[in-house]
Formats: C-alpha cells, sequence, structure tokens
C-alpha cells in the first residue's frame, strides 16, 4: 500500500504537469475508480482551475477555483500517471483525467479498486477551508499543523498496541505497515508494547524515526521516479531504501545479529527484533539481582 512518501512522490510527479490547468474532461473508464459519496458529479470540475495540489496523510486534494475539491486516494494499489493520451488503455485504467494538454492525460489506474478519484466539499478547520475527507484524519508529520506535543500525549493514553496507535490515521496520517515496523525498529520499541506504557521519550523518539524514515524513502523516490511515469504500485514500486525490519523474517538483525521475527498482526505481520524491541524492556534503575545482562551474542 502506498504510504506518505509515495504518495507525496506522486503530488510532486503531477503537479508541475497540472498546475495552473483547467480541467476539460473526467472520463470514468471503469465505475471502479468512483466513490459513491462523491459530493458532485464529475462534470462539475469541467473548466476548474487547478491551483495546487496538496497532500495530508495519503490523501491527494487538487484545490481548485471552486467552493469544493477533487480529491484522490490511491488504496492498496492505486497509480496516477502522466501519459500519452493516444497510448491504449492500462487494463485496470479507471479513471483518465484530460487538462488540455495536446499529448499527455492524466490517468488512474488501479488493479484492486480500494482506490478513488472523487469530488469533496469543502469544509472549515479552524480557519481553513478543508476537503471533507481531510477532517478525518489527522496532519501528517510533515504537516504544519502537526503538533508533537499534544500528539505525544495523545498516544500516552491509549491504551493499545502501539504499532496500531502509530497505524491509527486519526492519529499521525501517513503511516502504514512497512514505514511502521521500520520506525518501531529504529525506536528500538516492540510493536506490541501498550501505547500507555511507553515513556514520552520513547514516544518521541518514535515519532523522530518515523520522519526520518520517510525522509529517506522520499529522498530516493525523489531521485528514482521518471517525472512522466510515476510508479506507485503496492511494494514493488516501494523505493530502494534499507528495509532493516519489514520482510526482513529471518534475517540477522543489521544492529544486533539477532533474527528479525513476524507475528501476525490485524490479516497483516509485524517484523521486529525480538532483542532490540523487548516487549517488557529491563528498567534501568532497580534491576534485579542476578538479572541477565543483555548482550548482543550473536554479533559477528
Ligand atoms: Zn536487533
Amino acid at each position: 500500500m502506498p504510504e506518505l512518501p509515495e504518495v507525496e512522490t506522486v503530488r510532486r510527479g503531477i503537479e508541475p504537469f497540472i498546475l495552473g490547468r483547467k480541467i476539460r474532461e473526467i472520463d470514468v473508464v471503469h465505475k471502479g475508480g468512483n466513490r459513491s459519496s462523491t459530493y458532485a458529479p464529475y462534470s462539475a470540475i469541467e473548466g476548474a482551475k487547478v491551483l495546487s495540489v496538496k497532500r495530508r496523510g495519503k490523501f491527494l486534494w487538487f484545490e481548485l477555483n471552486r467552493d469544493f475539491a477533487l480529491m484522490a486516494h490511491l488504496g492498496m494499489s492505486g497509480q496516477l500517471i502522466i501519459q500519452d493520451k493516444n497510448r491504449e488503455y492500462e487494463k485496470h485504467l479507471r479513471v483518465r483525467i484530460d487538462c488540455g494538454d495536446r499529448k499527455k492525460e492524466i490517468r488512474f489506474i488501479d488493479q484492486r479498486t480500494f482506490g478513488w478519484i472523487s469530488i469533496d466539499k469543502l469544509v472549515l478547520e479552524g480557519e481553513d477551508l478543508i476537503p471533507h475527507s481531510f477532517t478525518r484524519i489527522a496532519p501528517d508529520l510533515f504537516d504544519e499543523k502537526f503538533d508533537r506535543r499534544a500528539v505525544i500525549r495523545r498516544i500516552s493514553k491509549k491504551n493499545s498496541a502501539i504499532k496500531r496507535v502509530l497505524l491509527d490515521q486519526s492519529v499521525v496520517s501517513g503511516v502504514g505497515n512497512i514505514y511502521a515496523d521500520e520506525a518501531l525498529w529504529r525506536a528500538k520499541i516492540h510493536p506490541e508494547r501498550l501505547a500507555k506504557k511507553l515513556s514520552e521519550q520513547e514516544i518521541s523518539k518514535l515519532l523522530a524515526s518515523t520522519k526520518s524514515v520517510m525522509e529517506r524513502a522520499l529522498k530516493a523516490g525523489g531521485t528514482s521516479f521518471d517525472e512522466l511515469y510515476i510508479n506507485v504500485n503496492g511494494e514493488s514500486g516501494y523505493f530502494d531504501i534499507q528495509l532493516e525490519a519489514y520482510g526482513q523474517e529471518n534475517e540477522p538483525c543489521s544492529r544486533c545479529g539477532s533474527e528479525i521475527a513476524r507475528i501476525s498482526f490485524a490479516n497483516r505481520s509485524s517484523h521486529f527484533c525480538p532483542q532490540c524491541q523487548s516487549k517488557s524492556p529491563l528498567r534501568k534503575v532497580g534491576k534485579k539481582k542476578g538479572e541477565r545482562k543483555k548482550v548482543s551474542s550473536k554479533r559477528g
């Protein structure tokens, strides 16, 4: 599933092409790309000018000179690409957006049909008008509205596993399974530890790790993608970053040499190092007599 860095890379690829253009036509090739809750028919945006392309978490917002927005969510496998108009339709093509360019158009392709493009009404958030879809999700780690102190406080009150909290788009948006595993590994936190049992310092470190692993992915994506073909196709389209935990089951942890473990988690998996990411970390003070000092015995 495309997570924040992949969606941001799509945004950066699409925006220079569509900025300032008027949408001439939206053609729904296959209704799988539509969403039943769309605010207005697609025809309503014909003639609308695109003022910017914004993102919150995994949602894309095409800001228009209208009192509604064009929204896109890539779902599990969605792609937004800039394609030759006369190129034959891709097998899973859902929607074509004609922005008046003579040769190119934007195509929304989605194999698994969890993604969508829709028209959203604008609502107030504080003093800003934002698309209705944005109200359901929290600002992501790169958003100027992200309030680090408040988020740490919120996380520290949650009585559920920290990984579940990190994936909760109403707490922090943009994080999916892959970057959650990577961030937890970097912060040395077991995915099943209760959020409310984490120290403020641990939560703070986790948020910093999440941001830095996404920054690295963004850098990798930013240098490797073709400006005319932005491939965000599930895991195969993931950027070439060093994955330390996700998908590394039975591989040695690069920090301590222990084997990375996999446990099932909400129909998916969590990958972590049982040594570095202890489920019941030892307290620094009050260590019991005879308690074994943690050693990286498998190193080297
Ligand atoms: Zn380790």
